[in-house]
């Protein structure tokens, strides 16, 4: 359904100090570069990078804070690009020092929150790689307080700010990605719906359908979602597009058509049973799902030689 991709795109911006990686998040998400290449990515000093992806779901743009922009500068129309924003980012490194951060944090979402009540607010505390576990709670609980009260300050607690833990060196970032762009979605519980009916109708165990580029999920069927499952699905899409960026080029002319199409899929059976079933829906987006090899054998070879086990 290309409408659905058309119609309601969702819109992020990325802000935050400059070094809190907010180019690192963007290469890494929406360029596939590897976490380690982000060390030689150059700073820059522009006010406003726009970088709206013409190839995935999620469109999408970074502020960066270099020194002491403002939001006084009459050439920044920052109320224009807050109304159209569905979900603002902050990013804070956590291996920093962090009080300029919270400061900015403050004045950003005041502001925004002053031109666009319905933005959502997301808070990443980022690099968080280098923290053992317990460590990363009390930042996060320090972080989220400190926020909270300089809102609280200012009489603005009705405006709520959402905390994630966040690594370009795992998948945290992909996950938090998700939860913000899901909630952009207003089909999500429609989409939810289907996938449930999907699974309880099909012997699948769990479907979700991706953001094919950033490897975002956009939705999954009710039950839970586990990291391990998750990164699999990355997996398999890394793997089913680079296969298909290599041999999936018309070979006359490998400047025409694209690699894959909504009629691509793959399937891979892993050695404990488990078959994992990729299939395009739309340019963008992807369905992965997994399911156990004897619901595989029945319902796509149900003549097979061996009958199926119920
Ligand atoms: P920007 O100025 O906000 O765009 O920040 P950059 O993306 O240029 O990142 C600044 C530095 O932080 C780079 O050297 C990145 O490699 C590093 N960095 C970004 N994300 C992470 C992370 O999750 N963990 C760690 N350890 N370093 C990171």
């Amino acid at each position: 359904n290309e409408g659905l991709s058309g119609e309601v795109k969702p819109r992020v911006l990325l802000m935050g100090l400059r070094r809190s990686g907010k180019s690192s998040i963007q290469k890494v998400v929406f360029h596939k570069m590897s976490p380690n290449e982000t060390l030689f990515l150059e700073s820059t000093n522009k006010i406003c990078r726009e970088d709206v992806s013409s190839s995935s779901f999620v469109s999408f743009q970074i502020w960066d804070f270099p020194g002491q922009i403002d939001f006084f500068d009459p050439t920044f129309d920052y109320e224009m690009i807050f109304r159209g924003t569905g979900a603002l980012i902050f990013v804070i490194d956590s291996q920093d020092d962090y009080v300029e951060a919270l400061s900015r944090l403050h004045l950003t979402v005041t502001r925004a929150y002053k031109v666009n009540p319905d933005i959502h607010f997301e808070v990443f505390i980022h690099k968080v790689d280098g923290l053992s576990d317990d460590h990363k709670i009390e930042k996060q609980g320090d972080i989220r307080r400190r926020a909270s009260d300089d809102l609280a300050d200012a009489r603005l607690e009705r405006i709520h700010l959402s905390f994630y833990l966040t690594s370009i060196y795992d998948h945290s970032i992909f996950e938090a990605f998700s939860k913000v762009v899901q909630k952009l979605i207003p089909q999500l519980p429609t989409l939810e719906n289907l996938l449930n009916i999907f699974i309880s109708n099909s012997g699948i165990e769990k479907a979700f359908l991706f953001d094919v580029v950033s490897k975002i999920y956009i939705a999954t069927d009710s039950s839970p979602v586990d990291m391990q499952t998750y990164e699999l699905c990355c997996d398999m899409i890394d793997v089913v597009i680079d296969i298909s960026c290599i041999y999936g080029l018309a070979e006359e002319d490998p400047a025409v058509g694209s690699p894959y199409d909504k009629d691509s899929m793959a399937i891979i059976r892993l050695n404990n049973t488990t078959v994992v079933y990729l299939k395009e829906v739309t340019k963008f987006l992807a369905m992965v799902c997994f399911l156990r090899e004897e619901s595989f054998e029945r319902k796509v070879f149900p003549s097979s030689q061996n009958p199926a086990r119920t």
